[in-house]
């Protein structure tokens, strides 16, 4: 009986775009978690996955029926340096399932050991950086923020060595497909325009069929996939999110958040901060991701060009009018999201001074930016003063708030449907980096997973008031801060 219904479309390309590998066993699988949502989403059996059969699955235990396992081959910039293979070093891609809505989703085992692109890494993963991934990456989906999705974790039975000894675990990924900006690289490095045209064929097919039909398709796609990184990051920088490591071969070309490594979110505003260990100089910093996104993009546009225009000239003009595009993209999102967070629903030419405004006076005030954003929510009603409580600079504050209100003047909402329309875009809960390190602590410490538990349900529902968990709403006190994250590889 075949409990998983694969249908891989990415192990039928020709073999040099992967290695056929089977994960290594582990010695004493346990499951930390299956994601049963999104089990049944995908059409599979949660008993089945909870069972012997689909721990073994997920351990890497045992291949399931119908499964080609595969690491997958990518090239990527790392902080700006080239590095033409590197591929999965601890990923094996098990297949591809379509869901209950027509769509092709991978399954991926992370930390399911060796493969031929480890170089000189184990091909593991520790439970710290597992759980992260888990809560962070569910946490964005209900976020409303494109992702790739945690369907399990398992813990392996093992040790893996990092700067200690960690208990191994093993993550499964689900995402629309693993293909980055750095496949196209891998390619495009090789001069190998042929896969270059197969690859770019199958992203068209498989995330961006509306593109097919068009009269130059490779430049279609790749105005596509500008506009689908444009609304993504748009997306992080009005949550606050710092994604860590946007190196190019952790770029989804379908434009879902991948990789979660260093991430976390940001506390109070600065839009210099950075928590990564490994950004010494804050290459991915908050405020840096627009500009870096485009540098991203720019280097797709490069290894498209052979599919552009024969004309060497001529495709890089062609590719530079579609990044040129970039700008103006991102900013309509974020001006759009910004609008909506500040409860607006018409459009005032002065409108980016007043966000601008606000988001200095955070910065000077030292504001936590979730919690600024849906307090200001909230005193709409109670005729509260709590958001003022956030900021050092309480003068400077006030005035901006008086500026705000008389904008929202030029508008006839009430007050109740504009707190309804800012509390559904304001989070009150997110993964704060000091909540998801506690959780690591106690699992890797106590083997207590109960903390883990509480997050996710915690998180699950970011936007609604959620009373008796309000700690979960707070930024971290001095002695709770944390200051720098690890991506544990
Ligand atoms: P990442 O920092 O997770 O995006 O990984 C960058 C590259 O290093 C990818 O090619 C990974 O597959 C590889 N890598 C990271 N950690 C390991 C590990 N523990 N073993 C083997 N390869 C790894
Ligand atoms: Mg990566």
């Amino acid at each position: 009986m075949t409990a998983i219904p694969f249908d891989n479309s990415y192990a039928r390309l020709p073999e040099r775009f992967y290695a056929a590998v089977d994960p290594t066993a582990v010695a004493a699988p346990r499951l930390i978690k299956l994601n049963e949502t999104l089990a049944s989403e995908l059409g599979l059996d949660p008993d089945w996955l909870k069972g012997p059969d689909g721990l073994a699955m997920l351990a890497g235990n045992s291949i399931a029926d119908g499964a080609s396992p595969i690491a997958t081959a990518y090239a990527g910039h790392q902080f700006g340096g080239f590095s033409p293979q590197l591929g999965d070093g601890r990923a094996i891609l098990l297949g591809e399932v379509v869901d209950r809505e027509g769509r092709r989703r991978d399954i991926q085992l992370k930390g399911s050991g060796p493969t031929p692109f480890s170089r000189r890494g184990d091909g593991r993963a520790a439970v710290g950086p597992v759980l992260r991934e888990y809560i962070v990456s569910e946490a964005m989906a209900a976020l409303g923020v494109p992702t790739t999705r945690a369907l399990a974790a398992v813990l392996t039975g093992e040790v893996v060595r990092r700067e200690t000894l960690l208990p191994g675990a093993i993550f499964t990924r689900v995402a629309s497909s693993h293909i980055r900006i750095g496949t196209f690289q891998f390619f495009a490095a090789r001069r190998d325009v042929e896969a270059l045209r197969l690859l770019a064929d199958h992203v068209i097919t498989r995330h961006y069929p509306g593109v097919a039909g068009s009269e130059a398709p490779y430049l279609a796609l790749l105005e596509a996939v500008i506009a689908a990184q444009a609304d993504l990051i748009a997306r992080w920088m009005l949550i606050g999110f710092i994604h860590g490591v946007m190196n190019t071969d952790n770029m989804s070309i379908a434009g879902e958040t991948i990789d979660y490594g260093p991430c976390a979110f940001m506390d109070s505003y600065d839009p210099a901060t950075v928590f990564s260990s490994i950004d010494e100089h804050g290459r991915y910093a908050y405020g840096n991701q627009p500009p870096i996104a485009l540098w991203n993009l720019t280097r797709l546009a490069e290894a498209l060009l052979p599919l552009l225009s024969d004309d060497q000239e001529r495709a890089v003009t062609i590719a530079q009018d579609a990044l040129n595009r970039f700008n103006d993209l991102f900013q309509s999102r974020l001006v759009a999201g910004f609008r909506h967070k500040l409860g607006l629903v018409s459009e005032a030419p002065d409108d980016v001074l007043l966000i601008k405004a606000l988001l200095e006076t955070m910065q000077r005030g030292q504001a936590d930016f979730t919690l600024t954003f849906r307090r200001l929510g909230d005193d709409l009603l109670e005729g509260g003063r709590r958001c003022r409580e956030l900021f050092a600079n309480t003068g400077e504050f006030d005035g901006w708030l008086s500026r705000w209100h008389e904008r929202l003047q030029q508008e006839t909402l009430s007050a109740e449907e504009r707190q309804r329309l800012m509390h559904g875009v304001n989070p009150l809960f997110i993964p704060r980096n000091h909540r998801i390190e506690a959780v690591i602590q106690a699992a890797v410490e106590r083997d207590d997973l109960a903390p883990f538990e509480e997050l996710l349900a915690v998180l699950a529902n970011p936007y609604d008031d959620q009373p008796g968990r309000e700690a979960y709403t707070l930024p971290p006190a001095a002695h709770e801060r944390v200051l720098a994250t690890f991506c544990g590889t």
